[in-house]
């Protein structure tokens, strides 16, 4: 069922070529045109299929348009904001995707002008791959979607927005932005943030260690280095536009990682063992919750 005669979607990485794709096989939208700042990214997404038309500019591909998503790294938000602002159709509904709510709010609302509807919004789906050719239709099924609109938000847009993810497989929450920011803060960024730590320490080892980590990798390590390979620039943009949330997390952490530290050095068994206990029914919920096989 067509929703929206004209998408437009700013960045065609994973997940604009994932919507992309999803839309399209859905029928979701009469056409879709593609805006990114890489020439290469437009070609490709052209040659896919995934689109009918693909810009470099901005201001070419939100023309028109009913509904526009941004899928950009946070800290690219603002500059393409200024630079569609004024070629928005009246009443078009502008979204996002980005991992971080508070941000995105406080860099795109106030650039946006009169007459258009903003609805933040954040898929909790995504791989460590980047690039139109990364994305695939079914990656929002059966996942979470979180949308965070502002107070105030036409709630005529935000059924739309919620539809719109619906249609492409994903179950709907509506969050204020600043709880959404500090759930993510633990259940993504924190073990993101671990990973690279892990990864990086690793890779600082002599030599002579950092072979056999590679060769034993099986052993826990390498479902580390799967998270430790997601987009750098992404994840920089993460962790500088959820500052706090990130910090207030870590701090927790450091002071539980502290008392682990402190059972295994008195020999407390009892105290490790009640922990991986409780951790081992956490997974068993996410199993339970179809987040994971
Ligand atoms: P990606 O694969 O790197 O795609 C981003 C695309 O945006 C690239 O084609 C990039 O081109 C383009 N771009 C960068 N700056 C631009 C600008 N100023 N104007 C127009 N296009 C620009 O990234 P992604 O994984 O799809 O992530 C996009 C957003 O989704 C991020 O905000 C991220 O937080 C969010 N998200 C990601 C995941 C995940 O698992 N990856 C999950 C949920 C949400 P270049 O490559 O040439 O820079």
């Amino acid at each position: 069922m067509t929703m929206f005669d004209k998408i437009a979607l700013i960045g065609i990485g994973l997940i604009g070529s994932s919507i992309a794709r999803a839309a399209r096989r859905n029928g979701l939208a009469g056409s879709i045109a593609v805006g990114d700042a890489s020439e290469a990214h437009c070609q490709k997404a052209l040659a896919l299929g995934i689109c009918d038309s693909a810009s470099m500019q901005v201001s070419q591909a939100v023309k028109d348009a009913d509904l526009v998503v941004l899928c950009v790294p946070a800290s690219a938000n603002a500059e393409v904001a200024e630079r569609m602002a004024a070629h928005l159709k009246p009443g078009a509904i502008i979204s996002d995707v980005g991992s971080v709510k508070q941000s995105v709010i406080r860099d795109v609302g106030p650039l946006l002008p009169e007459g258009v509807h903003f609805v933040p919004g954040h898929p909790i789906a995504g791989t460590e791959f980047s690039g139109p050719e990364a994305g695939f239709a079914d990656l929002f099924q059966g996942r979470w979607c979180i949308l965070t609109p502002p107070t105030g938000t036409d709630e005529a847009a935000t059924a739309k927005v919620k539809a719109f993810w619906e249609s492409m497989g994903s179950m709907i929450e509506i969050m204020e932005p600043g709880h959404h920011d500090m759930v993510l803060a633990i259940t993504s960024h924190l073990p993101h943030l671990i990973a690279y730590t892990i990864v990086g320490t690793a890779g600082n080892l002599e030599e002579s260690l950092k072979g056999e980590v590679i060769r034993y990798s099986a052993s826990g390590f390498r479902d580390f280095t799967r998270i430790a390979a997601s987009d750098p620039i992404m994840w920089r943009d993460v962790f500088l536009n959820n500052r706090d949330a990130v910090l207030e997390m870590l701090q927790r952490f450091t002071e539980d990682l502290t008392a682990l530290q402190r059972a295994i050095r008195w020999g407390e068994g009892q105290v490790l063992e009640d922990l991986f206990t409780r951790t081992r029914a956490i997974r068993k919920g996410i199993i339970d919750a179809k987040q994971d096989s």
